[in-house]
């Protein structure tokens, strides 16, 4: 059996194990899963809804062993709390999506008055969930609730950087036999997650853009829906005009919240030159004034790096821009604190495309600053790359910044804030170019997405004969 080890953040100890499920364990899993799931379909919305309730009372129950376990994993507190309450939160905003269960009604046809139709919908029938390192919990259960709601079984892989959550929510499943009965969590590494694809009737994956192609073709392979939560390079456009006291606070938020390690993150910062000096003199200042929740997990806003091969990609952007000529302003270099590896917000200058910080995903709290001319350069710009997850813009009024926010290829582009996707989920939004495939996760179509529909076709009159499509006496 092969094993997964976990390195605690703050310390940079491995300092847990388990086994990871293999492709004979995922298969009999789907196997039990894939059994009680009509029986689950067949019980209907409303019921399918308090059973979730009551799984989430069970979290909260059970919130304090989650949350330490969370918070050994990402080396940060208040996040994981945020993590579980959100989780728990998510599942009354599914009820306000989804309206009870609509009987349709059967549709006279028009083409032959004799036909009628109606439609059903028909859940998929187990959903594999594969999720990233960054919020360990809340990544899963992002897709898994709708997914539960809509009538799926569900077995969600979280990612093998950070396991430990996944036996205290076990152990909160297990006071919802209902829902246990089609709902598991199942630990492992990325054969485990390509084992999660080969026994999913769909499947919903969030992470790197290099292992979503993976995904997307093992799907493909399998001709089962992929639905892809990738990676972004998210830019924030800075116009003449803006307030720059809120311009920077949002800024430095939507930078080094969760360390930057969220796909979300701004991650370029276009600045209009007429203000790009005052701007950056406000952003540096604000920047310095951010600390490390280093030694105590209490204070700062900066978390340790979670995953340490991040470290690395962090420290050759920076190498890479400093190569070129660009200017480090703040941080800058990689720190280690009781093991555990932290970057300070970093503001650069002086950053043009040919940099890698300017076109790789960071992933961490790096802000690299670039002057522009004009709005049309700015959108050109913000447009070039190969991401288009969400984007930001900061302009005068706000009828100034949606009319740049248009022209941005993202899917979802935050006014006069930034990041806004990282804590408000009412909006649809799809990930455009590289960031994405299928369906939005958010909104009506993010539960949507878990049904398939039926049409229920209904003859009131005899049906054609055969001879009513003869050749004979065409012309
Ligand atoms: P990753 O792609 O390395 O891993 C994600 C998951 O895929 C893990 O559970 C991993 O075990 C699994 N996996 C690896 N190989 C697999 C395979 N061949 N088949 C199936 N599963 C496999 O990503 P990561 O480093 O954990 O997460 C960081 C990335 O996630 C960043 O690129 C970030 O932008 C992205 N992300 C996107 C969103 C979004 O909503 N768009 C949200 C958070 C993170």
């Amino acid at each position: 059996m092969s094993q997964i080890a976990a390195r605690n953040p703050r310390t940079g100890r491995i300092d847990w194990r388990g086994p990871a499920a293999d492709p004979v364990e995922v298969a009999s899993l789907a196997a039990r899963l894939h059994a009680a799931q009509p029986a689950w379909e067949a019980r209907g919305g409303a019921a399918r809804l308090d059973i979730l309730r009551a799984f989430g009372q069970a979290l909260a129950r059970h919130a304090g062993p989650i949350g330490e376990a969370l918070e050994v994993d990402t080396g940060r507190r208040r996040i994981a709390r945020l993590e579980i309450d959100s989780v728990i939160g998510s599942i009354e905003g599914w009820a306000r999506v989804i309206t009870a269960d609509v009987v349709p009604q059967w549709v006279q046809g028009r083409g032959l008055p004799t036909v009628r139709h109606t439609a059903a919908w028909k859940a998929y029938p187990l959903v594999g969930v594969i999720s990233p390192w960054n919020f360990p919990l809340l990544l899963g259960m992002i897709d898994a609730v709708p997914a539960l709601l809509a009538g799926c079984a569900v077995m969600v892989k979280p990612s093998e950087v950070t396991p430990r959550f996944i036996a205290p929510v076990m152990a909160a499943l297990a006071e919802v036999p209902d829902l246990a009965a089609v709902f598991a969590v199942v630990a492992g590494d990325g054969a485990t997650g390509a084992a999660v694809v080969d026994v999913a009737d769909c499947v919903c994956f969030t992470g790197s853009v290099a292992t979503g192609r993976k995904v997307a073709v093992q799907a493909a392979g399998r001709l089962i829906p992929a639905y892809l939560e990738l990676g972004g390079k998210d830019p924030l456009i800075v116009l003449d005009g803006a307030d720059l006291e809120r311009a920077t606070d949002a800024a430095l938020r939507g930078s080094v919240l969760s360390t930057g390690q969220a796909c979300q993150s701004i991650e370029r910062i276009y600045v209009q030159r007429s203000i790009h000096d005052a701007f950056l003199g406000r952003l540096v200042e604000k920047a310095e004034a951010a600390r490390l929740n280093w030694p105590d997990i209490t204070n700062g806003q900066v978390g340790p790096i979670i995953f340490d091969r991040q470290a690395d990609i962090l420290a050759a952007q920076i190498a890479d821009a400093r190569s070129h000529g660009a200017r480090v302003l703040t941080g800058g270099e990689i720190e280690t604190h009781g093991g555990g590896l932290w970057l300070r917000p970093t503001v650069i200058a002086g950053v043009t495309h040919a940099m890698s910080v300017m076109r790789d995903e960071t992933f961490g709290p790096i802000l690299p600053v670039m002057a522009f001319d004009t709005a049309d350069e700015a959108v050109t710009l913000a447009n070039d790359g190969e991401y288009g997850l969400s984007a930001a813009v900061f302009a005068g009024t706000l009828e100034a910044a949606e009319a740049i926010g248009r022209r941005i290829e993202a899917g979802a582009v935050s006014l006069n804030d930034a990041a806004l996707t990282s804590i408000f989920y009412e909006a649809a939004k799809q990930g455009f170019k590289a960031s994405g495939l299928g369906p939005s996760r958010m909104g009506e179509d993010g539960y949507r997405r878990f049904l398939r529909r039926q049409a229920l076709i209904a003859n009131t009159a005899a049906p054609l004969p055969l001879a009513a499509f003869s050749e004979e006496g065409s012309t």
